[in-house]
């Protein structure tokens, strides 16, 4: 398991499955995601091979994986770093584009909901009331990966792509997840969540489109903080 506690001997441990390359990328994302790497931070290979005592391959893989995610930057003859942490300004523009682009479409998939839909998105949103494992980065992690999937699939519903590549390529859930690690930023989500599902139920347009903007304009509000500390 991936330490809970910074800076302490690691005794990280990756489990020998199919997937070695995934399991790796999945340990890397959760430091990233959870600043156990801290924004700006430098990432060595090396390290990370003595860490999870793997092959230098699937840390290069996770690496190049994350780089093409906005996660971590590469420099020539540097090597890696984690991503900086996103600023005030980037942050404002973000939440600008959700709050122009996310209740429209939650309006619109909610015209559109079926039954088949509604499972997807209900599953979805399940998901993240789950907790695993007691590995509260993993958990966290696993939550920001879960919201990026929800809001994409109403994006996909409300049957607009390019509107769902726009914000598919900000990776705006990894940025914004990252700017905090912090239970009441996954806790209180989930029942905007269940709102926004309660209005798809009765495909009610309007009560989506406000559902959703709620929940951006709050989710904007939890992660406020963040820039205090900076
Ligand atoms: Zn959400």
């Amino acid at each position: 398991m991936i330490s809970t506690r910074p800076k302490e001997p690691s005794t990280s441990q990756i489990p020998r499955a199919n997937s070695l390359a995934g399991d790796v990328y999945d340990a890397i994302f959760n430091q990233l995601m959870s600043l156990k790497i801290a924004p700006g931070a430098r990432i060595t290979v090396d390290n990370l091979v003595k860490e999870f005592n793997v092959s230098h391959t699937p840390i290069r893989e996770a690496l190049g994986r994350l780089e093409g995610e906005g996660l971590v930057v590469k420099q020539h003859l540097v090597g890696y770093r984690a991503s900086p942490q996103i600023t005030r300004h980037r942050f404002d523009e973000l939440y600008e584009l959700r709050l122009l682009l996310e209740p429209a479409g939650a309006a619109k998939a909610a015209k559109a909901m079926n039954e088949e839909r509604l499972a997807i998105l209900t599953e979805a949103a399940g998901v993240m009331t789950r907790r695993d494992n007691g590995d509260e980065r993993a958990n966290y992690s696993a939550f920001a990966r879960q919201d990026a999937i929800f809001h994409d699939r109403i994006m996909e519903f409300a049957g607009n792509e390019l509107i769902r590549e726009m914000l598919t390529f900000q990776h705006t859930h990894f940025h914004i997840f990252r700017l905090m690690f912090h239970r009441r930023v996954t806790e209180e989500a989930l029942g905007e969540h269940q709102t926004l599902l309660d209005a798809f139920a009765v495909h009610d347009a309007s009560a989506a489109e406000k559902a959703m903007r709620i929940h951006i304009e709050h989710s904007r509000d939890r992660l406020l903080p963040a820039f205090d500390e900076i």
